[in-house]
């Protein structure tokens, strides 16, 4: 089996280039970010200065895979005419600043309906994307992962089956993919604690969306229960999903080459990321598949400024 791809979301202070330091500063060799701050709708330009030094510095930190995660603002189930135009606005935004970077992937919430019900705010994703698509034919191999959600509120995309159904409305599917995130299907309901549990869940994913449709994980413990729906996460081990749930996933060989990215609770140092990916590369079966920078434990606290 090829070697893994570990990380963990790491802050662009200074620039969306040194998320890629801070990856490489705990030896990991994938890394999740924001290409703006998170909590606004627009950004500044991209700055062309930053963009050559990602293109120069990802591969001399050994940085493997990317990808960024777009703003919370973005509600594509709207049934707000003015918070859906917005919201398409800024996904098309997203995906330009993730093409400027050559990122691939953009992960995004699909949507709340907030009330109009399932089905309308699934259609209204499905819509919302293909006026996207159309308005940034020049980002095609930018792919929109939509992400499996707890399933909190009107929040949709809490089954794969629902993910499935917006695919469907979508005119160019290749353009939109799936991220799986253990938190959320274990608070949506997958028992990712049992062997059967899990075989479920990978039966499910393979018939509604193909396995091949799921092209990150993210990897954080629940601190709510099997099914509560509460998406709070929490370091690896410490909650309910417990060790044996991630060890399933970093084991199988279906998983081979899909990166698995930490979105667990931390501080400015990276301690706590240093800590987590310990956990993980404990639980991993074959050694060699462990990332090169992850065999040595890195000194924890060392803060790349
Ligand atoms: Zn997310
Ligand atoms: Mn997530
Ligand atoms: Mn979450």
């Amino acid at each position: 089996m090829s070697t893994l791809l570990l990380g963990a979301h790491m802050s662009i202070a200074g620039g969306v280039s040194r998320a890629l330091d801070r990856a490489a500063s705990i030896g990991s060799n994938a890394v999740q970010l924001f290409t703006k701050n998170n909590r606004q709708w627009s950004g500044p330009p991209v700055d062309e200065a930053d963009v050559a030094r990602w293109h120069a510095e990802m591969p001399a930190l050994g940085i493997e895979y990317a990808v960024s995660h777009a703003s919370y603002l973005i509600n594509l189930a709207s049934p707000n005419p003015a918070i859906w135009e917005r919201s398409v606005d800024a996904h098309a935004d997203e995906l330009r600043r993730a093409h400027a970077y050559a990122i691939r992937h953009v992960v995004l919430h699909p949507g709340a309906h907030t009330g109009s019900g399932e089905e309308a705010g699934i259609a209204r994703i499905a819509e919302a994307l293909n006026r996207i698509h159309a308005e940034t034919s020049e980002c095609a191999a930018t792919v929109t992962l939509l992400e499996a959600m707890a399933g909190q509120g009107s929040t949709l995309g809490a089954t794969f089956g629902q993910l499935r159904r917006i695919i469907e409305q979508v005119a160019e599917q290749e353009r939109v993919a799936v991220c799986a995130d253990t938190c959320h299907v274990f608070a949506a309901g997958y028992d990712l604690r049992s062997d059967e549990g899990y075989a479920a869940m990978m039966d499910e994913i393979e018939r509604e969306v193909g396995l091949t449709r799921v092209r990150c994980w993210h990897f954080n413990d629940s601190k709510g229960a099997l099914g509560s729906r509460v998406d709070r996460h929490t370091h690896i081990g410490e909650g309910e999903i417990g060790a044996g749930g991630f060890h399933r996933i970093l084991n199988d060989s279906r998983w081979q080459g899909i990166a698995m990215l930490l979105e667990t609770p931390k501080g400015e140092e990276l301690a706590d990321d240093v800590r987590n990916l310990a956990r993980l590369c404990e639980l991993v079966d074959d050694p060699a598949r462990i990332p090169p920078g992850l065999r040595t434990p890195p000194h924890a606290g060392q803060s790349p400024h």
